[in-house]
C-alpha cells in the first residue's frame, strides 16, 4: 500500500458503490457519494472564504452528518468539533481559544454556539441534510461569499483536526493534528485491528473526542470499511442497533462497556445473530474482571488500547492475535514507546518511569503554550504524563498519571493501586482514589466509592479489608460513599480537584 498522508488519499480506499456511512433508517452513503460530498464541501467552504488551515468549529449532534462533516471539513480546512452540550461560556472560550473562522451548525440549530459566533464575528454556515444522496450527506449555505486564501484539498502538513485535551489533569490544552498525524494514526489502528472492506463498525463514541473521530471513523474508512452512525451512546438501544447494523466490531470507553455488559444477558439472541470479530476499549483503564466478563458475554476478544489526544489517539494496543494481558495496555501500536526518568534517560525492562512516544501520529506541539511544550518534549520524545513500565514481552502497563500521584509527606502513592485494592471488595462497584489536602503531610489519601446494588459496607470494614492488601500509609484516611462519581465531559474520572468538588477541602 502506498503511503497515505492526506484524508483525500485515505478516502480513496473505498470501493465506488460500497457503503461508507450508514445510519438507523437512512439510505447508505456510498464511497463515491462520500468523495463527491468532500469535493463539494471544500468548494463551498472555499466560496465562503474558508480554506486550508482555517479553523471551522463544528457543533452538530452525534450521527452520520457529524461524521461526514468532520471528514469533509478536515479534508480542505481544519475541523474543530466541539461538544454540543457546552453552555454559551464554554463555546465562547473554545471558539475564541481556537481562533475559529467559521461555525457549522444544522439549519434551525438552537445551540448557544450560534449567538456566541455572532458575538465573536465568526461566520455561521448551516448544514442542510440531503437524504436522497445518503446518510449524512449535506449542503452548506449561509456564509458571506468571498474567495479563500488557500483553496483546495489540504496537504500532509496542514492541520486537519484541532482539539482540546480532556482537561483531566489541568486546563485543557490545544492540540493541532496534521493530515499526516491523523492518517498515520488511522492506519496504525486499521493495522492493529486488521480492518478490511467487509468490516462494519457500530459507532457509539462521541465525535468531538479523538477516540471516536479516529478509531470510530477514520480507521475503518481507511480500509474501505463501513460505519453505522448512532445518535450517541444509549445502553437501552445498543442491542437494537446491533440488529440494524450487523456489526463486526465496536469501540467504547470502559463505562460504556460496563453498561452494555449489564444488559447482555437479556440480549444473548442478538449477540448470537451478530458474532463480533472483537470489542475494543480505550481512553481509560479497563478493569481485568470486566474484560473477562465481556469476552464471555460476546464470545469475542476484548482489545484494550492506550490512546491520547496528542497522539491522534492510539499509542499501544493489545494484539488481535497473540498474547493479550488484562491490566496491560498492550504492545506499541504505531509510535515508538519508551520509558523515561525525570532527567531524560531512557529506562530498561521492568523499570517504572514516564511513558514517552515518537512517531508520525504525534502532534508537533501544543498551540500557544510554550511552557507546556518545553516540558512535553525531551530529545525528540513526547512525554505523555502517564507513568508505566514495559515488561520482557514488550507489553506496556500503566501505573498511573504523574500529576495524579498522591504525595503523602514525600511518600508517593499511586491512586490506581488503591483503586484496584478497593475494587477487590465484593460490595464495591466503582472507586476513585484522590489526594486530600493535609496541613502537615501535604496530601493524604482519600477514596470515593460507589457500592454495588443491594450491598452495604462501612468505612471501617473497607479499611479493615485494605489492611491485608495495602501498606498503612496507602490506606485512605477517608472513604466517602457516593451514588455516582463525578466525571469530566469525555466521561473520565477526575481525581484532581475531586476533594474540592466533594466539599472535603
Ligand atoms: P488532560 O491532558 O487535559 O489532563 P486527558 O489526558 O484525560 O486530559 P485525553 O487525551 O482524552 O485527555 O486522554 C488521554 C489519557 O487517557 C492518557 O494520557 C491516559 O492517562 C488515559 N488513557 C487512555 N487509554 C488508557 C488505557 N487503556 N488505560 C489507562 N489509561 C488510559
Ligand atoms: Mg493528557
Amino acid at each position: 500500500m502506498s503511503e497515505i498522508r492526506t484524508l483525500k488519499e485515505l478516502l480513496a480506499a473505498g470501493r465506488s458503490d460500497a457503503a461508507a456511512i450508514t445510519a438507523p433508517g437512512a439510505r447508505d452513503l456510498t464511497f463515491d457519494a462520500f468523495r463527491k460530498l468532500v469535493a463539494d464541501t471544500i468548494a463551498a467552504l472555499n466560496g465562503f472564504g474558508v480554506g486550508r488551515n482555517d479553523r471551522v468549529a463544528i457543533v452538530l449532534p452525534n450521527g452520520p452528518e457529524m461524521a461526514t462533516a468532520f471528514v469533509a471539513i478536515a479534508s480542505g480546512a481544519t475541523a474543530a468539533p466541539l461538544n454540543p452540550a457546552y453552555k454559551a461560556d464554554e463555546f465562547e472560550f473554545y471558539m475564541s481559544d481556537l481562533n475559529s473562522k467559521a461555525l457549522v451548525v444544522e439549519a434551525g440549530s438552537k445551540s448557544p454556539a450560534v449567538a456566541v459566533a455572532q458575538k465573536l464575528g465568526i461566520s455561521i454556515l448551516t448544514l442542510t441534510l440531503d437524504a436522497n444522496a445518503g446518510a449524512g450527506a449535506f449542503t452548506l449555505s449561509g456564509g458571506e461569499k468571498k474567495p479563500a486564501a488557500n483553496p483546495g484539498y489540504a496537504e500532509s502538513e496542514d492541520v486537519a483536526l484541532i482539539l482540546h485535551t480532556s482537561g483531566t489533569t489541568s486546563r485543557p490544552k490545544i492540540v493541532p493534528l496534521s493530515q499526516r498525524n491523523v492518517t498515520a494514526s488511522a492506519g496504525n489502528i486499521a493495522t492493529s485491528l486488521e480492518f478490511t472492506d467487509t468490516d462494519r463498525g457500530l459507532n457509539i463514541m462521541p465525535l468531538f473526542h479523538i477516540h471516536g473521530l479516529i478509531a470510530g471513523i477514520l480507521a475503518p474508512l481507511s480500509r474501505g470499511g463501513q460505519i453505522f452512525c448512532t445518535p450517541g451512546f444509549n445502553a437501552l438501544k445498543f442491542f437494537g442497533w446491533m440488529d440494524d447494523c450487523k456489526p463486526t466490531w465496536y469501540t467504547a470507553v470502559p463505562t460504556m462497556h460496563q453498561a452494555i455488559l449489564a444488559r447482555s444477558s437479556q440480549n444473548k439472541d442478538v449477540i448470537a445473530r451478530h458474532p463480533l470479530r472483537f470489542l475494543r476499549s480505550s481512553s481509560a483503564s479497563m478493569p481485568p474482571q470486566l474484560i473477562g466478563e465481556l469476552e464471555a458475554a460476546f464470545h469475542a476478544p476484548l482489545i484494550e488500547a492506550y490512546g491520547m489526544t496528542e497522539a491522534s489517539h492510539q499509542m499501544a494496543s493489545n494484539p488481535l492475535r497473540g498474547k493479550r494481558k488484562p491490566g496491560a495496555v498492550g504492545l506499541p501500536a504505531g509510535p515508538e514507546i519508551g520509558i523515561m526518568d525525570e532527567d531524560g534517560n531512557l529506562l530498561g525492562i521492568g523499570e517504572i518511569g514516564e511513558v514517552v512516544i515518537r512517531g508520525d501520529n504525534v502532534t508537533t506541539g501544543y498551540e500557544n503554550n510554550p511552557s507546556a511544550n518545553a516540558s512535553a518534549f525531551t530529545n525528540g520524545w513526547f512525554r505523555t504524563g502517564d507513568q508505566g513500565m514495559i515488561d520482557a514481552d514488550g507489553h506496556l502497563s500503566l501505573t498511573g498519571r504523574l500529576k495524579e500521584i498522591i504525595n503523602r509527606a514525600g511518600e508517593k502513592i499511586s491512586p490506581r493501586e488503591v483503586d484496584e485494592a478497593l475494587l477487590d471488595h465484593p460490595a464495591v462497584a466503582q472507586v476513585v482514589t484522590f489526594a486530600l489536602p493535609h496541613d502537615k503531610l501535604g496530601e493524604e489519601v482519600a477514596a470515593a466509592v460507589v457500592l454495588r446494588e443491594g450491598h452495604t459496607v462501612t468505612e471501617a470494614e473497607l479499611r479493615n479489608f485494605l489492611s491485608e492488601r495495602l501498606a498503612a500509609f496507602k490506606t485512605p484516611r477517608k472513604i466517602v460513599f457516593l451514588e455516582e462519581i463525578p466525571k469530566g465531559a469525555t466521561g473520565k474520572l477526575q481525581r484532581i480537584g475531586l476533594a474540592q468538588k466533594l466539599g472535603l477541602a
